[in-house]
């Protein structure tokens, strides 16, 4: 069983109840059946072939890495304890929402993010910056069959599902 410690810094008492909301979240949905076997049949559109030859396969697999869907599933729980916690200053780069530095365990969310974020969008971050610190990235922003952009979007959904907050499906 992982277990997940985020801190958002600042004073403000909603802050308090949304950290503990969004972790309470992370660690039921990594832990969960419903994860493990999403990350496992996790298949993604290719396109193989060139000219008339060309067609799209869904393949197994993730975008952004030669790992196999077991490989990844084993490095998302390869570890048990994770701090994830907000910077607080403001963020280098103010399209940035969060960031990790190599050999730190804590990964960083910007706080001018953090403070229009609901729990689940925590949450959602929280997994995202969690999959660059095990050493998964994106070619883009729009690399949703990546390990952090599936991941993330996968732990808000099954997390808004096991609230039973309506969501529409995006991933
Ligand atoms: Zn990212």
């Amino acid at each position: 069983m992982i277990t997940f410690e985020i801190k958002l810094l600042g004073n403000d008492e909603s802050f308090r109840l949304k950290e503990i909301k969004a972790q309470t979240l992370l660690q039921k949905v990594w832990n969960s059946e419903e994860f493990k076997q999403a990350i496992l049949n996790k298949t993604h559109i290719e396109t193989q072939g060139r000219l008339w030859w060309k067609k799209e396969v869904d393949v197994k697999g993730f975008t952004s890495t030669n790992d196999t869907n077991e490989q990844v599933y084993a490095c998302l729980m390869s570890t048990d304890h994770l701090v994830i916690q907000q910077q607080e200053d403001d963020c280098p780069d103010p399209s940035t929402v969060g960031y990790e530095q190599d050999g730190d365990p804590v990964t960083y969310v910007c706080k001018a993010f953090t403070e229009e974020m609901d729990e689940y969008d925590v949450a959602n971050n929280a997994a995202h910056e969690l999959c660059h610190s095990l050493g998964y990235h994106h070619s883009s922003a729009t690399d949703y069959d990546s390990v952090p952009y599936f991941c993330g979007n996968l732990v808000e959904q099954l997390a808004k599902q096991a609230d039973g907050v309506s969501t529409p499906n995006n991933i």
